[in-house]
């Protein structure tokens, strides 16, 4: 389990986080959905470490029981329990937290001189300490994971949107994380390219990677989460099943909200 508790967040006084809690359940695939502006961004970067929110925690209850040899072989991390007061850690504390969290974004972010496998290696090297040899060959079972292996000595120019997508997921479970985090992973992508991905991230979700996703495919958002997250001026309105947000929302807010995909 993986809960955050009291996630404050204010930029130039303006509160864009009030309190959040969520708990995220091993091996689920949580969708978090909400108009433009809601929070869903912040909340996932300071998931990562990359936003310092105002207060809150994040708590890794370490038992994770996700089944190894799916993950990154050879790597015999111990998932163990990690709580991080948010506001207050220290460079080290967000270390850590980093390698308990992949993070896929919206534009890839790939390094553009390097090639689909230096991309991969990059993290294991610098922050993982591993021999070129040994990342070489774990960022490989990666890539062919998300069924990139043919391109590993390519650069991100020379590819399509999705697959450089399916790179930046390959780059972010190399890691092991405890928890993989995807910022709208789609949103960049020219419809064609959408399918692909989304099929690597449900690929992803059969294999019992815990998954915390903003997202605006509701249709896969419906048909893959284990949980959904309506968050709306940085408050959750409602979460639940996709079948009670969809079908049965208690508030009118989430139907008015979900009512404007169809
Ligand atoms: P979402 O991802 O749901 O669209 P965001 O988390 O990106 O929402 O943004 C939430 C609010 O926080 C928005 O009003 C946005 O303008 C504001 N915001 C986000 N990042 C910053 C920042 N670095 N500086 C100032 N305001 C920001
Ligand atoms: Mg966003």
């Amino acid at each position: 389990m993986i809960e955050l508790r009291g996630i404050t967040k204010r930029f130039d006084g303006t509160t864009v986080l009030d309190g959040l809690d969520l708990d995220i359940t091993d091996r689920h695939i949580v969708t978090i959905i909400g108009p433009s502006g809601s929070g869903k961004s912040t909340l996932l970067r300071i998931i990562d470490g990359l936003e310092r929110p105002e207060a809150g925690s994040i708590r890794f209850t370490g038992d994770n029981s996700r089944a190894k040899g799916e993950a990154a072989q050879g790597s015999d991390t111990s998932h163990s329990p990690l709580e991080v007061d948010l506001a207050n850690a220290s460079a080290r504390e967000i270390k850590q937290l980093r390698s308990r969290v992949g993070f896929v974004f919206q534009n890839y972010n790939l390094f553009a001189n390097k090639t689909v496998l230096q991309n991969v290696t990059e993290g294991l090297i610098y922050a993982q300490g591993m021999s070129k040899s040994q990342a070489n060959k774990l960022a490989l079972e990666q890539l062919d994971r998300v069924g990139m292996a043919d391109f590993a000595d390519r650069h991100p120019s020379t590819l399509s949107g999705g697959q450089q997508q399916r790179v930046g997921i390959a780059r972010a479970i190399a890691l092991d994380p405890d928890l993989l985090v995807l910022d709208e992973p789609t949103s960049a992508l020219d419809p064609e390219m959408v399918g692909g991905v989304l099929q690597t991230i449900a690929q992803l979700a059969h294999e019992g990677m815990t998954m915390l996703m903003a997202t605006h495919e509701m249709r896969f958002a419906r048909d893959a989460s284990h949980h959904m997250v309506f968050v709306e001026h940085g408050r959750i309105v409602e979460q639940g099943s996709p079948e009670q947000l969809f079908d049965h929302p208690e508030h009118p807010r989430t139907a008015e909200f979900l009512s404007s995909f169809v």
